[in-house]
């Protein structure tokens, strides 16, 4: 008889294990960046991908930057500055990121630089860098106030992972899908895009959510955005059925003016990007099979209270229920059908109720 088989694995094979439940692809990278960015109420951002964010990732933000101390902590494991305990996660959460271990885990298995600087003034810049879960150096540096974050040869460690990498334009369209929800979602931060040396949308922060939509699809499709603009529940004179949503606004498309890929649906709740298979079908309703196997252009801001959603779902699926999926399909249904209908874009139906 052998001695047991079963080990206790080692803290960096760990984090490298971990590392893929967070990190699957460049694009999931960039959108742990990006929402730091945001939590840092940066009101500008450059995103800058090589190779499809294979070879490298960089985002830079003029949001409130760190110190070197912070600097230090943010790439160990669960250190957050977002919450303290999980009464904050209860009570709903705020900010985009707060399980604080995004930087310690894409540290693990890429080579990060981080640059930061506190801003109006609040002391020098550091820059750490960090490769395979180890911090190589630290020390003071020059640069503008906010944090630059740059991830390396991403997977170059974890060589399987590696492999699984689609082509570069692949890799590129998710990274693009991120960074436009993203930009959507914060007209009033001018968030850029640039792949390869080549800039592929930038928007101007001016707070318009048409002139996002403009920036980042063109103008054929900015001019056929029609507003949604649903409140409260019909029962006190709003616009919504009896459900969990409190509000409805954004914009959709023309039924014309339309695309054979789902990907063009940008929808948030409580500003969190997420899919909803109620949703979707709760938008396809309102077209009234106009689109056949087509879908519309929508950017479409849903808010329920903090505690009718749960936000701690896994960093990776961006797919929710609600506790009442049917409620909240015929809200959306409602909403987007209102907005048509005022157009004359869709025949009214039997009068609801
Ligand atoms: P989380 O976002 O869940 O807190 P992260 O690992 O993504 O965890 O980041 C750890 C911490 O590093 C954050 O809580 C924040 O304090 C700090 N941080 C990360 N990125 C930035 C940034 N761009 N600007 C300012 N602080 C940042
Ligand atoms: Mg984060």
């Amino acid at each position: 008889m052998t001695e047991t088989e079963i080990q206790e694995l080692d803290e960096d094979t760990v984090a490298r294990i971990a590392a893929g439940e967070v990190v699957e692809r460049p694009a999931s990278a960039v959108k742990e960046l990006v929402e730091n960015s945001l939590d840092a109420d940066a009101t500008r951002i450059d995103v800058t991908v090589e190779a499809g964010g294979t070879d490298l990732i960089r985002v830079a933000d003029d949001g409130h930057g760190m110190s070197e101390a912070d600097v230090r902590a943010a790439v160990r494991q669960h250190t957050t500055s977002k919450i303290e305990s999980v009464e904050d996660l209860d009570s709903g959460v705020s900010t985009l990121g707060f399980r604080g271990e995004a930087l310690h885990t894409i540290g693990s298995v890429s080579r990060l630089t981080v640059q930061s600087r506190p801003r109006n003034g609040g002391g020098a810049g550091t820059e750490l860098v960090y490769e395979g879960g180890e911090i190589v150096s630290i020390g003071p540096t020059g640069c503008p106030e906010g944090t630059t974050i740059e991830i390396a040869d991403l997977f170059y460690n974890t060589p399987a992972r590696r492999k699984f990498l689609k082509t570069t334009a692949t890799e590129f369209a998710h990274v693009n899908r991120v960074v436009t929800r993203y930009a959507l979602a914060n007209p009033s931060v001018a968030v850029s895009l640039t792949h390869d040396g080549r800039e592929v949308f930038a928007t101007t922060g001016q707070g318009d959510l048409q002139a996002a939509v403009l920036s980042v699809y063109g103008r054929e499709v900015a001019t056929a955005m029609i507003d949604v603009d649903a409140e409260g529940e019909q029962t006190n004179d709003g616009d919504l059925p009896p459900g969990p949503l409190e509000s409805v606004t954004g914009l959709v498309s023309h039924p014309e003016t339309n695309r054979s890929s789902p990907e063009y649906l940008s929808t948030y709740v409580n500003g969190r990007a997420i899919t909803s298979s109620a949703i979707r079908e709760g938008i396809m309703g309102a077209y009234d099979g106009q689109l056949g196997d087509r879908y519309p252009f929508v950017v479409c801001f849903l808010d329920a209270p903090g505690d009718a959603v749960d936000v701690n779902v896994h960093p990776r699926k961006r797919e929710v229920r609600f506790d009442d999926d049917d409620a909240v399909r015929r809200q959306v249904e409602a909403a987007v059908e209102g907005a048509l209908l005022e157009h004359g874009l869709v025949r009214s139906s039997a009068p609801r109720g």
